[in-house]
């Protein structure tokens, strides 16, 4: 490499997307994806550590400077395998993972500069390898005659399934919802992670052998133990934290306030934005959303594609305090949509026929760090006003799914009804039944759960082999 070239004069290449202006009108993925020029560039930057950080940010283990080192050879094929033998669904979380806080934000690059832009070159291999059309599947073992039971199909049952299958035991994976792929598919937008990608990794899964039940509650359809009188040997429970928590202010039942889960479901799974599909939305002219986080972040950018005149994110606190991800919030300004911050709701006004036409708020102002470490907000007395709106989205969190942990008294819970579950093994309080995902932890992210799912997986293996529980 000649001096010029060296890693740290080649600058961090940026992604191409769709313009703002373009993109606000329409649901298609908003960033394009690296091209192998760009990718090998990206590459030459990356100083192959002898104790990479990146990969302890990872909480799958991906080897990070191999596969980097493959592409800068441009054995994209070799690259994509690395990867593949930690991680199931690198075309997810090359688009979704927040980067900068795991891999990305351990790179040794980043101390001074840009980091490797490690999620895009995760991405761009994934892509490569499924636009070529040679995915190859890991080879699996010899059949154990072990029968596993998944329930829910986000990406800890996804993960689940896939280390298990690999390993020979035969798994079904219930899912509730009529299609796979948990928050991948009702939750975030098809702007930032398209249906055909989830589909794509899931079909490999199908390929692999695991066998798919959807609209099958656990729970109501059928209960965990009936799964083992059915000759289940195992049992892992992903149910994720779907259940949507609301702000208790007065008006919260007028017309047009909804949750962000409900907004979302509707319009990416049962394709409200599409007219072809009858599924209701909710729509709103003047839109606000309430919450600071990713689902808020989504709701916003997802009103102002379903045409809202205006949309406004209304947060108690400051920008500095918001937790979605910085790409996301960036995005969203680029976009048009405004942050009305140090400002939290106190009522939601209705018209005579019970639709929303106001929000009353109350600005705020910050004082010393909670529990939380953020600076509290507090109220700033008599400066209620209304910011006029016909939509109202609440995307201020949520709780643990409820159906199937109230239905089985056996899994011990934590106040907060999330399973209680062994943090290194994933196994839950009834014998043979493992959890992990959001379920466990409260919500969190994709590779968190996966990083669950791989750890119950091998412990599910361990005891089905006759390891000692
Ligand atoms: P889930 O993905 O919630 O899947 C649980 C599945 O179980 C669902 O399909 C559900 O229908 C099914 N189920 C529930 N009950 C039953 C039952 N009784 N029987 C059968 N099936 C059942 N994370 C990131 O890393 N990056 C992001 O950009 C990001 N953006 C997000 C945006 C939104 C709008 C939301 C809501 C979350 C986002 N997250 C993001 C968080 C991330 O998606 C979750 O942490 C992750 O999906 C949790 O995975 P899981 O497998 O535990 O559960
Ligand atoms: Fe490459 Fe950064 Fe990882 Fe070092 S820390 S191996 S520079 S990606």
């Amino acid at each position: 490499m000649k001096k010029a070239d060296s890693p740290r004069k080649v600058p961090r290449q940026k992604m191409p997307e769709q313009a703002p202006e373009k993109r606000r009108k329409n649901f298609e993925e908003v960033a394009l994806g690296f091209s192998p020029e760009m990718a090998v560039m990206e590459a030459s930057r990356c100083l192959e550590c002898k104790k990479p950080l990146c990969v302890e940010g990872c909480p799958v283990g991906v080897p990070i400077p191999e596969f980097i080192n493959l592409i800068k050879n441009k054995d994209f094929s070799g690259a994509v395998r690395k990867i593949r033998a930690k991680n199931a669904l690198p075309a997810i979380c090359g688009r979704v993972c927040p980067q900068e806080n795991q891999c990305e934000g351990k790179c040794i690059l980043g101390k001074k500069g840009e980091s490797v832009s490690i999620g895009a070159l995760e991405r761009f291999l994934a892509d490569f390898e499924r636009l070529s059309g040679n995915v190859e599947l890991p080879k699996k073992d010899k059949s154990t005659g072990n029968r596993i039971a998944v329930v829910g199909s986000g990406p800890a049952g996804l993960t689940v399934a896939g280390d298990l299958s690999v390993k020979g035991h035969d798994v079904t994976m219930f899912e509730a919802f009529h299609k796979t792929g948990g928050v991948l598919v009702y939750g975030i937008p098809e702007f930032r992670l398209p249906k055909s990608i989830v589909e794509a990794e899931v079909g490999l899964l199908e390929d692999l052998g695991v066998k798919i039940e959807c609209n099958t509650v656990i729970g109501l359809t059928s209960s965990i133990d009936e799964l083992f009188e059915e000759g289940f040997d195992a049992v892992f429970v992903a149910v994720g934290a779907g259940l949507p928590k609301f702000m208790e202010i007065p008006g919260e039942n007028l017309v047009g306030v909804c949750s962000a889960n409900e907004y979302l479901t509707r319009t990416n799974l049962m394709k409200a934005y599409d007219p072809n599909y009858d599924t209701p939305a909710p729509s709103g002219k003047n839109v606000v959303v309430l919450g600071a986080g990713n689902v808020a972040m989504d709701a916003a950018r997802t009103a102002m594609r379903l045409g809202a005149e205006s949309v406004k994110i209304v947060y108690r606190r400051s920008m500095a305090e918001m937790p979605a991800r910085k790409e996301e919030i960036h995005h969203a300004e680029q976009e048009g949509i405004e942050f009305v911050l140090l400002t939290a709701p106190s009522k939601f006004v209705g018209n005579k026929d019970g639709f929303l036409s106001g929000m009353e708020c109350i600005k705020m102002e910050l004082s010393e760090p909670d529990e939380s470490g953020r600076r509290k907000p507090v109220p700033v007395k008599n400066s209620e006003y209304i910011i006029d709106c016909d939509l109202a989205v609440i995307a201020v969190g949520s709780g643990a799914n409820p159906i199937l942990a109230r239905k089985e008294p056996g899994i011990a819970l934590s106040k907060y009804g999330y399973i209680i579950a062994d943090q290194l093994t994933g196994k839950t309080s009834k014998r043979a039944v493992w959890a992990g995902g959001d379920i466990v932890t409260g919500q969190a992210t994709v590779i968190e759960a996966m990083g669950a799912g791989r750890r119950a997986a091998d412990s599910i293996d361990e005891y089905l082999c006759g390891g000692e529980f």
